[in-house]
C-alpha cells in the first residue's frame, strides 16, 4: 500500500484545517474486529476543492460528507476521494476494523497466564487509519473526543481522562490538539497503581497477571515520574498541559515506548517480573524521562513532517539522560549508560551505507521516515545537541527551547524554526554549524599526537564538513588520572599547549568525558596498555569511552577482536559500573565472538567470558547487580552440564535468582543450544511458566536446538505461520541463529532472502524491520552470504523496511569479513 508523500501532505495541510475529531470505538465485538465511528469537523480554504480521507477498514459501512453519502466503492489503497468540499465540513464514517497482531494499529493480545485479552492503540507513523477515518499526517492536529464501548470488566485509558459513564461505556475527556499518530486507547482488565504529583493525576498500569510486579515496581517508576515533571517544569517554564499522566505497560509492543500525550505506552518487560539489574532500572528510568520530554518536544510542538524527526527524538534522547543525571539516584551513571547503550548504537549506524544527516533527511513518504528511527536520529542527535550547548552555552539553549515551545504550542515546527530560536537566544549565526553538524552525515576521527600536543581531526571523505569539536582529553597511569585537558578544535589540526605539557601517561583517552561525537582512536601505546590498565582507570565514563572505542575499532578493522576478548578477561572482573558490565557482555556474546572470530576460536573465547563471569559470581555480594549479571552470563555461556542441569531444576541457584523464571530460561536456552535439552525439558519449563514471557522463551529455546530438524521447524514457524505475533517472530529468529553447525545453517542464508521479504504480505513494516534484522544470516560469515545479500538488494520487490534491515546487516557482515581477512 503506498504511503503518504511529503508533497501530498503539504498540499492537504494547505487546503484543510481539522477543527475537531470525535471517535467512538466498540471493542465488544469479539476477538477479531471492532467497529469505529468517526466525526471529523474540518475547514477547507478553497470551497469546491477535492481531497481524500485515510481509512483502512475490513468494511467501510458508510461515509457521509455534509449530510450526503459518499460512494465508498472508490476505497483504494486506504483512501476515499472527497469532492465538492465546503468552507466548513463534517465527515462521518462508520467502519469495521481488524485488530492487529503486529503491534501497529489496535493490537490485541491474549495473556496465557489467565486468558485475559488486552488491547492497545499504537497509531505511530501511519497506522491511524487502521483504527479510525482521519487525515493522517503530523501537521493536521485537532482536539479529540473519544468514546469507547468495552467488555464490562475492562478498564479503558486514553489521551484524555477516562470516565465510566455506564457499565462498559467510557468517555475520555476532550484533548488539546493532537497529531493523529498520538491518539491511543488502552483497554483490558489492566491492574493499576494510581497516584498524584503537583496536581497531575498519575497512573501506572499493566496486565492483571503482572499485578504483583507492578505494585513492587511502581514506587520507583513514580519517583522518576515525579522528579522528571519537576525538572521539566523548572527547565522549560511551561506546565504539562495534557491533564492526567498514565503510563501503560502493554504486551507485544514493538518499540521501547510511545509518547502518546497523557497515555504513554511501554513494552511490558519493563515491569520486571524477576530480578532486575541496576542498569536495567536505569534504562527504564531513562525511557520514562524520554517519553515525558516528548510531552513538550513532539506533543506540544510536533514536527511538521517526518524529515524533522530529529526535533522529536534527538531532543528527547538528550533530555532523558540529562534529567536522569540531574534528578535521580543514578546521577552521572546516566551518561555512562548513554555511552555504552546508545552512542555505540549510533556509531554502528554511522558506519553503514544507510547513514544520513541528523536533520533534513529526505523522508519523501511516511514509510521512508520509519527508516530514520535509528542511532543517528537518537544517539548522534543527542550528542549533537550537547555540542550545540558547548557552542552557545546552556542558558541560551534553554531560553531558545522555551521560546520555540511557546511560539509553536499546539502546532508544528521545523529545523529552520528551531535553529532560528537558537540563533536569537545566543546572538550567534549558526548557519555553518547547522550545515556541518545537522545537515551533513558522517563521523570525524579524532587522534592525538601528545608529544606535540596536537589534536588531529580526520573528516570522512564521503561527507566533507567542518565540524568543531569540544571535549576533553585525559591521561591515566597506574590507577590515577594524571591529567585532563579541555579541547576545542579549530580545523583539522589543533595545537593544545596544555596537552604537550601534560605528563606521560600509560593510557591517553581522547573525548574522555564523552562530550562529542567522533571515532576515538587510541594511540598504539594506549592500545597495548588497555588489557592491563583499563580496570585501573578510576573514571567509569572514561572506561566506557575506551570500551566503545574498542568496539568501534573491531568493527572498523583497526583493532584485533582478540584484544577485546583479552581486555574483557582482564578488566571485566574488576568493573564496577553496571552499564559497562552488562553492555560489554552483550557486545562480546552478541557480535564480536560469534561473527568476528573464526568458528574454531569461538568456543574458547566464550569460555574466557564464562570464566570471568564465574570469578565475579564467586566474589560478588550475593544478590547484587554484579552477582546477577555474572550469574546470567555464566548461565548463558557455561559448558558445565551438571551446573546447568542443577540450575534448570532450580537447585543451588545464585541468591536472588531462586525463583527467577527468566534466569531459568537462560539456562534452558544454553542447554538447548548445546543440544543437551530436548523438547520435554522445554515443555516442562513452560508448564511452570505459562505466561506470555514463558511461551516466548519456550519458542526461543525450541529454535535454539542445533539439529537440522529443529532448525527446519523454527524456520517454518518463522516464515510461514501467519498466526505468529510480532514478539513470537522475534523469539524464533533469535533462537534460530543462537546455535548450529555451519553446514546446518548455511542453506538458510539463501532462504532468508526469499522467505523473509515475502513476509511483508502479512507483517507490518515496523514489526518486520526487527524480524528481518534478527533473522539475517549474520552468523554465516562467508563471502557467499554477502554475495546473496548484494544480489537481493538489486531486486525491486523489497519493502523499505526490509531493504534497510538488509543494508545494515550486510554492512555488519562485511565488517566481520574484512576483520577476518586482516586478523585471521
Ligand atoms: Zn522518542
Amino acid at each position: 500500500m503506498p504511503s503518504l508523500t511529503r508533497s501530498e501532505a503539504r498540499t492537504r495541510s494547505a487546503l484543510l484545517g481539522v477543527t475537531r475529531m470525535e471517535v467512538d470505538l466498540d471493542l465488544d465485538q469479539g476477538e477479531e474486529h471492532f467497529t469505529s465511528r468517526t466525526r471529523i469537523a474540518f475547514s477547507c480554504a478553497e470551497p469546491g476543492a477535492s481531497t481524500w480521507v485515510d481509512v483502512k477498514p475490513v468494511e467501510l459501512r458508510s461515509l457521509v460528507l455534509n449530510g450526503t453519502a459518499v460512494d465508498v466503492s472508490g476505497l483504494a489503497d486506504g483512501r476515499v476521494q472527497l469532492d465538492g468540499l465546503a468552507a466548513d465540513n463534517v465527515l462521518e464514517a462508520e467502519a469495521v476494523m481488524a485488530y492487529s497482531r503486529d503491534g501497529q494499529g489496535l493490537h490485541r493480545a491474549v495473556d496465557p497466564a489467565d486468558g485475559e485479552h488486552y488491547v492497545y492503540g499504537h497509531l505511530f507513523l501511519d497506522a491511524g487509519p487502521r483504527v479510525f477515518a482521519c487525515f493522517d499526517q503530523p501537521d493536521l492536529k485537532a482536539p479529540y473526543a473519544v468514546r469507547v464501548t468495552a467488555p464490562e470488566a475492562w478498564t479503558v485509558l486514553g489521551n484524555g481522562a477516562a470516565t465510566r459513564t455506564a457499565p462498559g461505556r467510557w468517555e475520555l475527556a476532550e484533548t488539546r490538539p493532537l497529531a493523529t499518530y498520538f491518539v491511543t486507547v488502552c483497554a483490558g482488565p489492566y491492574a493499576s497503581v494510581r497516584s498524584e504529583h503537583d496536581g497531575i493525576p498519575l497512573g501506572i498500569h499493566a496486565r492483571a497477571s503482572l499485578k504483583e510486579a507492578l505494585e513492587r515496581e511502581a514506587p520507583q517508576m513514580l519517583e522518576v515520574t515525579r522528579a522528571s515533571f519537576d525538572y521539566y517544569h523548572s527547565l522549560f517554564g511551561i506546565r504539562y498541559p495534557f491533564g492526567e499522566y498514565h503510563q501503560v505497560f502493554v504486551p507485544e509492543f514493538n518499540a521501547g515506548a510511545m509518547e502518546n500525550p497523557g497515555c504513554v505506552t511501554f513494552r511490558d518487560v519493563y515491569v520486571f517480573r524477576g530480578r532486575a539489574t541496576r542498569d536495567e532500572v536505569l534504562t527504564r528510568s531513562n525511557t520514562i524521562a524520554h517519553e515525558m520530554a516528548h510531552m513538550w518536544f513532539g506533543d506540544i510542538v510536533t514536527m511538521q513532517w517526518w524529515d524533522d524527526l530529529w526535533l522529536n527524538e534527538s531532543f528527547a534522547e538528550y533530555m532523558s539522560h540529562r534529567t536522569v543525571a540531574a534528578s535521580t539516584e543514578f546521577g552521572t551513571e546516566a551518561w555512562v549508560d548513554s555511552t555504552m547503550a546508545r552512542k555505540a548504537w549510533g556509531y554502528a549506524a554511522e558506519r553503514t551505507p544507510s547513514t544520513h544527516p541528523v536533520a533534513g533527511s529526505e523522508a519523501l513518504d511516511a514509510e521512508a521516515a520509519l527508516q530514520d528511527f535509528d542511532g543517528i536520529s537518537y544517539a548522534k542527535g543527542a550528542a549533537t545537541l550537547r555540542q550545540l550547548i558547548a557552542h552557545i552555552g546552556d542558558d541560551a539553549f534553554i531560553a531558545g527551547v522555551s521560546d520555540y515551545l511557546r511560539e509553536h504550542a499546539y502546532g508544528n515546527g521545523t529545523l529552520a524554526d528551531f535553529m532560528g530560536f537558537m540563533e536569537k537566544a545566543s546572538g550567534t549565526d549558526l548557519g555553518a554549524w547547522t550545515r556541518a553538524w545537522l545537515l551533513t552525515a558522517g563521523v570525524d576521527v579524532i587522534t592525538l599526537d601528545t608529544a606535540s600536543g596536537t589534536v588531529h581531526r580526520t573528516v570522512p571523505e564521503a561527507f566533507p564538513a567542518d565540524r568543531p569539536h569540544t571535549f576533553d582529553v585525559a591521561g591515566f597511569s597506574g590507577g590515577a588520572e594524571t591529567f585532563r585537558v579541555p579541547v576545542t578544535t579549530v580545523g583539522d589540526s589543533t595545537v593544545v599547549p596544555e596537552l604537550a605539557a601534560a605528563p606521560d601517561a600509560d593510557l591517553v583517552v581522547p573525548n574522555a568525558g564523552d562530550l562529542t561525537w567522533a571515532t576515538v582512536t587510541l594511540d598504539e601505546k594506549s592500545i597495548a596498555a588497555v588489557p592491563e590498565q583499563l580496570a585501573l582507570v578510576p573514571d567509569p565514563q572514561a572506561r566506557a569511552v575506551v570500551w566503545v572505542s574498542l568496539i568501534d575499532g573491531v568493527c572498523l578493522g583497526t583493532v584485533d577482536p582478540r584484544v577485546m576478548v583479552r581486555t574483557f578477561g582482564q578488566a571485566w572482573p574488576h568493573e564496577d559500573n553496571d552499564s559497562v558490565l552488562n553492555r560489554t557482555v552483550m557486545s562480546l556474546l552478541g557480535r564480536v565472538i560469534p561473527t568476528f572470530l573464526p568458528h574454531a576460536e569461538q568456543d574458547d573465547a566464550e569460555q574466557v567470558v564464562a570464566r570471568a563471569a564465574a570469578a565475579v559470581l564467586a566474589r560478588a555480594v550475593p544478590g547484587s547487580t554484579r552477582a546477577v549479571v555474572a550469574a546470567r552470563t555464566v548461565a548463558r555461556t557455561s559448558a558445565d552440564e551438571a551446573l546447568l542441569r542443577d540450575w534448570a531444576a532450580g537447585k543451588d541457584r545464585p541468591q536472588g535468582l531462586e525463583d527467577d523464571s527468566d534466569f531459568g530460561w537462560i539456562v534452558v536456552r544454553n542447554l538447548a543450544a548445546r543440544g543437551l535439552a530436548g523438547r520435554d525439558l522445554v515443555e516442562r519449563t513452560r508448564e511452570q511458566d505459562d505466561t506470555l514471557q514463558g511461551r516466548l522463551s519456550a519458542l526461543m529455546a525450541g529454535a535454539s536446538m542445533p539439529s537440522a530438524d529443529a532448525k527446519a521447524w523454527a524456520w517454518g514457524e518463522l516464515t510461514t505461520n501467519r498466526e505468529r505475533s510480532n514478539y513470537e517472530l522475534n523469539a524464533l529468529a533469535q533462537g534460530f541463529w543462537a546455535s548450529g553447525e555451519p553446514d546446518v545453517l548455511r542453506p538458510y542464508a539463501a532462504r532468508y532472502f526469499t522467505d523473509v521479504p515475502a513476509m511483508s504480505a502479512w507483517v507490518g513494516d515496523d514489526a518486520l524491520a526487527r524480524v528481518a534484522t534478527l533473522a539475517y544470516p549474520s552468523k554465516v560469515v562467508e563471502e557467499e552470504t554477502a554475495a546473496l545479500s548484494r544480489a537481493a538488494l538489486g531486486r525491486d520487490d523489497l519493502t523499505a523496511a526490509v531493504r534497510r534491515s538488509i543494508v545494515d546487516a550486510q554492512s555488519q557482515l562485511e565488517e566481520a569479513l574484512r576483520s577476518r581477512a586482516t586478523f585471521g
